[in-house]
């Protein structure tokens, strides 16, 4: 070998050595979700002061819990908004499941849609696991539900008593979803339950601790489901909710009558000064949020 074909030869070794550690790397950085944390911790007074706290979590440890996202609603808005969210959520979902998160589809009174499907046998089919508290026995619109804890939150600052239709001629309430929003894909390994043991099990079979959590509504099922806020926080589990991945059901004809947006804005402020922590969708897709074309 001539001295210029062995130097040839030792610099592609090299290069491909260096190429290989380069590689590697940047799939250990892949391998963890950096996330921002926002939360509202009591300063003097009423003030609460906006907190943000940068984590790392194992992808493979956290679930993402996609609630109530159904095909249709009672209120022609509400419709509007989850299919205008829907598009941006399934993209966010999909970066999430690449990067192994467990996806949990919780479209609640629904599931039985879904009873032959092998991601609806994954989560009936996870073993039993006991909870370290009883799970709510309560039952509210169809599954067992947490109710507002005053031990540990004031009234919700959205006044939803006539349900939140905000359109110009009022809803009629009843229930129209059949399924999710066909918007959203169910893939292979994803599950599909409304139940909070079966969320459980789920969780405890794979040693996840982290939650994050998406869909509607903030001020009724994103808090109350079995699956949600409210329950996962009584559970232990660090439970975190996409606040742009979200809506409520709030008319601005009610009290504090500020616009839509501004309520649901509200609720998520509620949220991060009782409940968990929030983040945006961009901690999962590396793009901007998701706002709606109506939000000022
Ligand atoms: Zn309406």
């Amino acid at each position: 070998m001539s001295v210029r074909l062995w130097l040839i030869a030792t610099l592609c070794l090299a290069g491909g050595l260096l190429l290989t550690g380069v590689g590697l790397s940047a799939k250990e950085e892949k391998a963890k979700l950096r996330l921002t944390l926002r939360t509202r911790v009591k300063g003097e007074g009423d003030r609460y002061g906006v907190v943000e706290k940068k984590a790392e979590w194992d992808p493979k440890k956290t679930a993402l819990v996609i609630c109530d996202m159904w095909d249709d609603h009672w209120c022609k808005s509400a419709a509007r908004r989850v299919t205008e969210m829907a598009g941006p959520l399934n993209e966010m979902v999909k970066k999430a499941r690449a990067q192994g998160i467990l996806i949990i589809h919780a479209p609640s009174t629904c599931t039985s849609f879904y009873k032959d499907t092998p991601q609806r046998k994954l989560a009936q089919n996870a073993p039993f696991a006991k909870t370290p508290v009883p799970l709510s026995t309560v039952d509210r619109w169809g599954t067992k539900w947490c109710y507002p804890d005053s031990k540990r939150e004031p009234a919700i600052p959205i006044d939803d008593s006539d349900m939140g239709c905000d359109c110009a001629i009022k809803c009629k309430i009843r229930e129209p979803w059949t399924r999710q929003i066909t918007t959203i894909e169910i893939a292979e390994g994803d599950a599909i339950t409304d139940n909070g043991q079966e969320t459980w099990n789920l969780l405890t079979a794979r040693g996840i601790d982290n939650v994050i959590i998406c869909g509607v509504h903030l001020n009724m099922c994103v808090l109350g489901r079995p699956f949600a806020i409210r329950q996962m926080v009584h559970l232990g589990k660090n439970i975190v909710l996409v606040r742009d991945m979200t809506d409520t059901m709030y008319n601005p004809e009610k009290a504090p009558r500020v616009s839509h947006f501004a309520g649901t804005d509200l609720m998520v402020e509620h949220v991060e000064k009782y409940w968990c922590p929030t983040i945006t969708s961009s901690d999962l897709t590396g793009r901007p949020p998701f706002r709606f074309k109506d939000a000022k």
